[in-house]
């Protein structure tokens, strides 16, 4: 298929404020796309060159898109720049400025969705030296090949900027519809997705081998897994009530890692499928030498950990952990350990389907004493107060609480559900847990802000059964000026004209963002609000955070990882609850 049928397909995404639209549009497209090319379709769609595990990517800065349109075009860099700056889009200047150059261009034979892949790939995988010239001239080549319009796509999606916003559950229930004319094959879809984390494989397997190769999908060594979450409950006795006799490990709180032992290799990827092996150094060392396995996928939360002190060092210190740069050095300085406490694979065998209890017993075989790795601490009952002690003694070492297991649940990728509970601390006159916002569009400020054309922040929980952003609250404290200043950097970055298709608000902010940053907010309760539609129906007003206020900075979860509507609205019964008691 041609490429310039795929543009043609974003023009119309482009075109749709409506997400029933976008499925349509999508599963019609869907049909049309042939066997050996609908994985390189779906990463478009997902607007990657490759799932974001593989850690390959385009690496092109704007500077270097607009040599490549300049070379493309014939235009000079000024030119170029100028477009850019009238029309705020790399992506329109190269349509505009091909535009005109392509009256007098002879028509090439236009590329395949094939053959724009494998060149963008190609520049994505031209490294080292004399890398940034040879990547230049791949991406002008291919520019002088297409359309204006195919351009545009092609520029905004070298720059991470296609913004269709279309999310994974609109791709699985299109990918769905296009096979079989209904919804109905989404669960299979999802299910193989959760365990390898690749949709374009995925859907090759699908589109080649039919619905019934999704069944034989099975963990694999190298491929992510989406980790299983843990809901919440308000007390220790409403745990043992709800899952009865359980085990409750301690809650570290750092960063939870899922390490691949692949024979001498070892991989780690973090919870959002990224690969980040080369920043845990201590990690992949211990991995060669405490799992006793060939092959093994063990699952852990990773904390900086002072052996002299016998202490955690606070989150803030772990996070710092996260680089690409001097890696070897902070290693040394705040080394990690690796809280173990659940394993998925051992040479052979898949062990998401068995219970807990037996999952848990392997993996005390298989890891052997040391200091990197250890087993996170665990406890076995069926005693509300022994719970609550445990959990007691775990706030008092540091830790965030606990999380309790039911004993008899499979690991189900993916899934958050009650098979794992957290029991976390409960702030005085606070809401117990925090809550992960997407932001979806800010407000410019009035008096002190308007100085940093910065005020409030419009956001947004995940509707998951809709694959739709809920407006939950206007957030304006808990930055500094200077963190205000750069967020709003970050966020004109990602400015849209109108709302994006998958947002739900009655609100309008000065200016609409892409769905894409993700914070972490605290607030004192969640209030019923007519302004916001998170949990609205009909009649039935939704849900408001009462004076939210960000934690930190931008977290490293995607809009479809923040806090669901459904787990909004638990926590105002369990909020409720507390307040009765
Ligand atoms: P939070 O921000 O509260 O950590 P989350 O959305 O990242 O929430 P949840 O599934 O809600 O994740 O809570 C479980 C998280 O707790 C895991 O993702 C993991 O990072 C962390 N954790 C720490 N210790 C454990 C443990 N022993 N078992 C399971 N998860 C643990």
């Amino acid at each position: 298929m041609l490429f310039l049928q795929l543009a043609e397909c974003f023009e119309k995404l482009e075109a749709t404020t409506k997400r029933l639209e976008m499925f349509n549009i999508l599963s019609d497209f869907f049909k049309k796309v042939e066997k050996d090319e609908i994985d390189k379709v779906i990463y478009f769609c997902e607007e990657q060159i490759m799932p974001p595990f593989k850690g390959i990517e385009i690496g092109m800065a704007e500077k270097m898109v607009e040599k490549a349109i300049s070379k493309a075009t014939g235009k000079s860099i000024k030119e170029v720049e100028e477009s850019y700056k009238k029309l705020g889009d790399l992506g329109l200047a190269s349509e505009q400025l091909l535009k005109k150059k392509q009256v007098t261009l002879i028509k090439l034979s236009p590329p395949s969705i094939k053959e724009v892949y494998e060149i963008l790939l190609k520049i994505a995988k031209t490294t080292g030296e004399g890398s940034v010239d040879k990547k230049i001239d791949l991406l002008a080549g291919l520019l002088t090949r297409v359309s204006a319009k195919e351009a545009k796509y092609i520029v905004r999606f070298v720059l991470g900027r296609l913004r269709l916003g279309i999310g994974d559950p609109t791709i699985m229930d299109s990918l769905s519809q296009a096979i079989v004319g209904d919804r109905s094959l989404r669960s299979e879809i999802e299910r193989a997705y959760n365990l390898c984390s690749d949709l374009g494989l995925v859907a090759k397997v699908l589109f080649e081998k039919g619905p019934k190769a999704l069944k034989q999908f099975k963990v694999q060594v190298g491929l992510p897994i989406r980790m299983a979450l843990a809901e919440r409950l308000a007390s220790a006795k409403e745990i043992i009530k709800k899952i009865g006799k359980c085990a409750a490990e301690t809650k570290y709180d750092g960063l939870r890692l899922a390490i691949h032992k692949d024979d001498g290799k070892v991989e780690i990827f973090s919870r959002n499928q990224e690969r980040m092996t080369h920043m845990f150094p201590e990690i992949v060392k211990a991995a060669k030498e405490q799992i006793k396995a060939n092959k093994a996928i063990i699952e852990g939360e990773a904390v900086a950990f002072n052996d002299e002190t016998n202490e955690f060092y606070p989150f803030q210190v772990t996070i710092t952990r996260k680089r690409k740069y001097e890696v070897a050095e902070r290693s040394k300085e705040f080394p990690l350990v690796l809280f173990a406490f659940d394993l998925l694979y051992k040479d052979g065998k898949d062990f998401t389907k068995e219970a807990y209890v037996k999952r848990r017993e392997e993996l005390e075989k298989t890891i052997k004493k040391g200091k990197t790795i250890r087993l996170a601490e665990k406890i076995v009952t069926d005693d509300p107060e022994e719970l609550e002690k445990f959990f007691e003694l775990n706030i008092e070492r540091g830790t965030e609480g606990i999380v309790a297991k039911r004993l008899d649940a499979p690991y189900q990728a993916g899934a958050r559900n009650f098979n794992w509970i957290k029991l976390k601390r409960s702030y005085k006159g606070e809401l117990q847990d925090t809550v992960d916002v997407v932001i979806v569009g800010y407000f410019k400020g009035k008096g002190l802000r308007a100085r940093l054309g910065i005020g409030a922040l419009l956001a947004c929980v995940y509707d998951d059964e809709e694959d739709t952003f809920k407006t939950i609250a206007k957030v304006g404290s808990g930055l500094s000026e200077e963190n205000w200043i750069k967020l709003r950097e970050l966020l004109d970055k990602t400015k849209v004209s109108k709302k994006p298709a998958r947002v739900d608000s009655l609100i309008k902010p000065d200016v609409w963002t892409e769905p894409k940053y993700v914070f972490t907010v605290m607030a004192d309760e969640i209030t019923h609000s007519p302004v916001h539609t998170a949990g609205r129906k009909g009649n039935k007003p939704g849900f408001a955070l009462r004076f939210p206020r960000i934690q930190g900075w931008i977290r490293d979860k995607k809009p479809e990882d923040a806090t669901t509507v459904k787990e909004i609205t638990e926590m105002f019964e369990m909020q409720k609850r507390v307040k009765e008691s």
